[in-house]
């Protein structure tokens, strides 16, 4: 998979992607993920990516020069699935878009700034709106890599052990069970005998017996 994160604060995005396992999956081949300072592409003479709204009132907004002309430019190195817009009205991200998106080769991510981009851009450049969640960041940039850690994990190999993605909460409708490491016992509170058993079986049965009473507790509309 290849991931360009389009940005006129490159600085934002850079750390999450220098550690741990989306360090990991760039070291392995397994992604590669490319940070485009926009301003690179800005045709003023001060370099400026905003300007005022038309109509006045209060924010910035990101100017559509400079994104057409990034955006071209990568489009004349490579065929994009989908050229995203992280926006706090798209698309509610979850584990099943999350899942669609691990599909896919080639991704754009273009991060907000201010009062967000000309909406000239979102008409004609974007294929697709993702948010995180109904509140307002400062910038497309965590967003966007809240997006990008969610999808990259799901790649084949990415994870050491394949099947650990899997068993993660929402990927069958059910929150993760309860997990514990040594000590067995500390200060009195103790692990649950079933998972010092050995025996595989009543492991995996306990682990779904939980996760079933955690899901009906924490999330009862995951069984619907
Ligand atoms: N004026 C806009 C908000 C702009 S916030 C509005 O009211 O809808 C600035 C930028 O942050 C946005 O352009 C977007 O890229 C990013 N952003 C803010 N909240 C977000 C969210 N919940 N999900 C994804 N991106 C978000």
């Amino acid at each position: 998979m290849h991931i360009d994160i389009i940005t006129c604060l490159p600085r934002l995005i850079e750390s999450p992607f220098s550690d741990s396992i989306l360090k990991r999956a760039q070291a392995k081949g397994l992604v590669t993920v490319n940070i485009i300072d926009l301003r690179q592409y800005a045709t003023s003479k001060h370099k400026s990516t905003d300007d005022y709204a038309f109509g006045g009132g209060a924010g910035m907004v990101m100017m559509i020069e400079p994104i057409d002309n990034c955006i071209t430019d990568l489009k004349n190195q490579r065929t994009y699935d989908d050229i995203i817009y992280m926006s706090p009205d798209g698309e509610r991200l979850n584990q099943s878009l999350a899942n669609q998106l691990s599909l896919k080769n080639n991704l754009i991510m273009l991060c907000g700034h201010y009062k967000g981009v000309d909406e000239r851009v979102r008409e004609h450049l974007i294929t697709r709106e993702i948010s995180i969640g109904d509140y307002v960041l400062s910038g497309g940039e965590l967003a966007a890599a809240v997006v990008a850690d969610a999808v990259v994990r799901l790649i084949p190999g990415v994870l050491s052990d394949e099947t650990s993605a899997l068993s993660d909460s929402f990927q069958d409708d059910l929150i993760a069970p309860p997990v514990y490491t040594r000590p067995a016992e500390y200060k009195g509170w103790k692990v649950p005998d079933v998972l010092l058993s050995g025996h595989q079986a009543n492991i995996e049965k306990w682990r779904m017996d939980e996760s079933i009473a955690r899901t009906k507790a924490r999330r009862p509309e995951l069984l619907d």
